[in-house]
Parts: structure tokens; C-alpha cells; sequence
């Protein structure tokens, strides 16, 4: 992990936000690499999702909510972390984590192993952020920072639906952020306190939930694969009885092997009429769906499929980070799928002189509109391959002295470092070609 860290600093993925003023606690910004790799992982999502199937909507809705939807909701009594503090090192732990923590006193353990622990009894924490809205602060002017993005999809069921003369069973899709004030946040992009989260929600007949959880589940896991995960590095955990939320029937998580452990990415919930049933109560509001097939009245069972892009983008950096020695030399790879690759094409001319350095501009602004390319034509060619391999670049077209006979170049592959040649008015097809889903 540290070493991930580093290059996605140095090479421009995430830094610390306000990293001048010392930064601030677990959260973080994506540089110019980082929000390409972003926004890959959040446009395959929406994709997948919402323009390649007829049954669901996507949505963007506001990040601030009227504060009753969180009491309806049960954030207000129920988002919260058992706290647990140590009396002698003064930090703070979540107690349900405890096994996960390590204590800061030396040799660490885990918090209350050591002989100085001192912890305190759990008490619960609420994890919304609070502010106020208007120009009092005062307790009737409270609002929510979202916690998560689907209550927006709930309070916006009846409009959609409408709108969109969809027909049960249907789904709703949205990207948006969300903040906790987590107690332990941490490794790196993977809890932090900003976060976006892309959560779909599914709107079934009772009755065909479990049938609908169960291709839920098969879908999502797909996407993850198609993403380019590796698949041994991908397992299902099903919450047992102790784990499952009190309105939930079935969930299970998919979670990846990162280098700090087995960790949840993406949860798929069974979250019955709990949601619709509840915002009926508060906002007095019928949310019922009317079947004109069969005549009957219901309020629809709930399939949530909830992913955090951040956690996603970590995954899919973690997944591609190698390191391999070639010629004595220690080669670092960032192995994206090429979908995901925050650069498609490097465009390099192999000298500055000949007319080489014209040739490849030109290809260079051809391919750039279609693509994110970089051109570099600084140093030497074997350095040049280096420092697009770190970045992950799938392709690099390197123009030479043939170029200026055939009208060819040669196109080196990143993960085998194999070369060939393609003619230079064709590069951007056999780009199109490559890519293509
Ligand atoms: P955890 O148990 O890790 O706190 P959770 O079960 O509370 O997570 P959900 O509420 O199910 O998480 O959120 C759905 C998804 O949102 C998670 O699978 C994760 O990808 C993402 N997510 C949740 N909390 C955070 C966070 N603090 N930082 C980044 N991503 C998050």
C-alpha cells in the first residue's frame, strides 16, 4: 500500500486534500490521472446500468434532504458506531473493529491486549454530518451532509416512476457523494469521511425479491469482473444473522483481497418494503404501486446494489500495481484494462529532429479526439515506455525513420512489451478496435 500511495501521488492519481495546510483527516483529491480512473469506473457503472438496459432510470439527486427523510430512514437514531476511547493513549477505536485496530504503544497489539490499555465502555456515535440551513443555527434549521445516495432514489420513487411510465419491476440508478464522520477512517481512498457512492435500487412485486437478489448478485459480480478484476481476488460474504440489518432479508457483500485484508467493495441488499414503507409513514405520502394486470395495490420489495466509486478506483489501482524485473531492472506496471486506463495512447517520436517530432503531433491530436494520449518526447525511448507503464498506458506509438518511408509505426504493447506495426493513418481505428466493449 505504501508504495501505491506514493506513486499515485507522485504521478498524479490522489493527494491529500489541503495537503499545504498539513491536510485534512481522510480525505482526499484525485489529480489529473485519478479523476480520468474515476470517472472510467463511474461511466462503465452508469453505462452498464442505466443505457444499456430498459429497466432502469438514473437519477441525480440533491445532497441535501428535507431532515425528516433521515428520521424516517433511521439514520437519526441508528447511523452510528460503537466508540471505544483508551484513557492512556488517548485513541479511538471502533469496538466493533477492535480485532482490525492495533494500538499505538509499543510492541502494538490489538487495543486492550496491551498491559496500559485502558478503554472505555462503547457508546454510540452518530456518523451524519451536521449543519444548519438559512441564517440561523438553530435546532430547527438542522440538515444532513447525505450519508448515502439512496435515500434521494426513495423520496423520488413516485416521481420517476411516473415520469418514466415505467412498470414494476424497475430500477433506479444514481452516482453522487456521501459523508460519514467516520470514528477510524483509513487506508488511504478506502474509508474516508467524502466519498461517491453509485447505488441502484430495484423495485419488485413481493413475492419475486429473492429471484430478483439472486440475479442482482450475478450481475454485479460480472461488472466486476468485466472491469478486469482479478477473479480469485473476488469472493461473496453473506451476512449471518448477527450481521444483517434489522430490515434487510437477505445481503451479501462482494469483497476484494487488498493488501490490509479481505474487505467489503460492494454490498447487494434484500431490503423488503422497509425504505417505501417507512417515508409512507412519515410523509403521509401513499407510496403503493398499482398493477393493472392483476388490480392489486402493493408497495414494492427493494433490491439495492451499493458500490462506492472510491472504494472501486482503489480496488481497480490495487489490482493493477506490479512490479517485475526486466534486464536487472525493476519495472513498475500499472496493468489497467485498457477500458480503464486513465491514458490510452502515448504518442512518442523515437528522436527530436527528421521531422519526426511533426509527424507525431500530428498523430498525437489525432488521437486525442477520440482519446486521453500524452505525448512525451523527453529522454530516452526505454525511459519513455517506463514512465507510461506506471501510469498504466495500455499502447504507446512510437514514430521513427520507417514512418517517414512506409507511413508505419510501431505500437508497443504495455504488459508484454511486445512490438509491432500498424500503418499510421490507421491508429485510430485499431484504437477503436481495441477498446471496443
Ligand atoms: P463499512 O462496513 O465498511 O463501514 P457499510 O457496510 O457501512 O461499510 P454501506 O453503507 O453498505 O457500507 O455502503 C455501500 C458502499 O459504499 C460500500 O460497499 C463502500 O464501497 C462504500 N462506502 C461506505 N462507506 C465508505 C467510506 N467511508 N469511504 C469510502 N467508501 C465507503
Amino acid at each position: 500500500m505504501d508504495k501505491l500511495v506514493s506513486l499515485a501521488k507522485r504521478r498524479g492519481f490522489v493527494f491529500q486534500s489541503s495537503e499545504i495546510y498539513g491536510g485534512l483527516g481522510s480525505v482526499w483529491d484525485y489529480g489529473p490521472l485519478g479523476v480520468e480512473l474515476k470517472r472510467n469506473v463511474k461511466d462503465r457503472w452508469w453505462r452498464s446500468l442505466v443505457h444499456q438496459r430498459d429497466d432502469v432510470e438514473g437519477l441525480d439527486a440533491a445532497i441535501l434532504m428535507h431532515p425528516r427523510v433521515w428520521e424516517a430512514s433511521g439514520h437519526v437514531a441508528g447511523f452510528t458506531d460503537p466508540l471505544v476511547d483508551c484513557r492512556t493513549c488517548k485513541s479511538r477505536f471502533r469496538a466493533d473493529k477492535l480485532t482490525d485496530a492495533r494500538c499505538p504503544q509499543k510492541p502494538s497489539k490489538v487495543p486492550g491486549e496491551h498491559a496500559a490499555c485502558d478503554l472505555t465502555e462503547p457508546r454510540q456515535f452518530n456518523l451524519m454530518f451536521k449543519t444548519f440551513m438559512g441564517a440561523m443555527e438553530e435546532s430547527a434549521s438542522v440538515v444532513y451532509l447525505r450519508p448515502e445516495t439512496a435515500q434521494g432514489i426513495y423520496v423520488n420513487y413516485l416521481n420517476v416512476l411516473t415520469s418514466s411510465r415505467q412498470k414494476i419491476p424497475f430500477g433506479i440508478a444514481q452516482i453522487g457523494k456521501a459523508f460519514r464522520n467516520e470514528i477510524t477512517p483509513g487506508n488511504f481512498i478506502f474509508r474516508t469521511r467524502e466519498f461517491e457512492q453509485m447505488e441502484m435500487q430495484f423495485f419488485v412485486r413481493p413475492g419475486e425479491d429473492m429471484e430478483w437478489f439472486e440475479r442482482w448478485r450475478e450481475i454485479r459480480l460480472g461488472w466486476h469482473h468485466d472491469l478486469g478484476l482479478a477473479p480469485a481476488r473476488l469472493r461473496w460474504h453473506e451476512h449471518g444473522p448477527g450481521e444483517l440489518a434489522h430490515y434487510a432479508k437477505a445481503a451479501y457483500d462482494i469483497e476484494y483481497e487488498f493488501p490490509f485484508g479481505w474487505q467489503e467493495i460492494e454490498g447487494i441488499h434484500n431490503r423488503t418494503d422497509f425504505d417505501l414503507s417507512r417515508h409512507q409513514e412519515y410523509s403521509g405520502k401513499k407510496l403503493e404501486y398499482f398493477e393493472q394486470a392483476s388490480g392489486e395495490r402493493f408497495l414494492p420489495f427493494v433490491v439495492e446494489t451499493s458500490a462506492g466509486a472510491d472504494r472501486v478506483t482503489l480496488t481497480v489501482l490495487v489490482d493493477a500495481y506490479r512490479e517485475e524485473m526486466v534486464d536487472d531492472e525493476m519495472r513498475v506496471v500499472l496493468g489497467f484494462h485498457p477500458r480503464v486506463a486513465p491514458i490510452k495512447a502515448g504518442v512518442l517520436p523515437l528522436t527530436k529532429k527528421d521531422g519526426l517530432p511533426e509527424i507525431a503531433t500530428d498523430l498525437y491530436h489525432a488521437i486525442k479526439r477520440h482519446y486521453p494520449a500524452f505525448y512525451d518526447d523527453g529522454g530516452a525511448i526505454g525511459r519513455r515506455y517506463r514512465r507510461q507503464d506506471e501510469v498504466g498506458t495500455p499502447w504507446c506509438f512510437t514514430v521513427d525513420h520507417e514512418t517517414l518511408d512506409g507511413r508505419t509505426v510501431t505500437v508497443r504493447h504495455r504488459d508484454s512489451m511486445q512490438q509491432e506495426r500498424i500503418g499510421l493513418d490507421h491508429v485510430t481505428t485499431w484504437l477503436a478496435e481495441q477498446l471496443r466493449d
